[in-house]
């Protein structure tokens, strides 16, 4: 028998919003509904942007984004 408890939509106080509640539910959830459901492109973009990552051939911390340019 498939176990489906971790699909179970249930309406949550802390968001206003029906999302998965693992272990009874967690902020947790609530961003990964967020992220997943509400956050624009934009705003998915806007934080990608800032995400930098370390290059080890250069050793300086590159934005993820120049980081991905550059390896195209
Ligand atoms: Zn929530």
């Amino acid at each position: 028998m498939v176990d489906d408890l971790e699909y179970t939509k249930e309406y949550c106080s802390t968001c206003e919003a029906e999302h998965t509640m693992l272990d009874g539910g967690d902020i947790i959830d609530c961003m990964i509904y967020y992220r997943n459901n509400v956050e624009s492109e934009e705003i998915k973009k806007a934080r990608e942007d800032k995400v930098e990552i370390w290059d080890p051939v250069t050793k300086v911390w590159v934005k993820k984004t120049e980081r991905y340019k550059n390896a195209v």
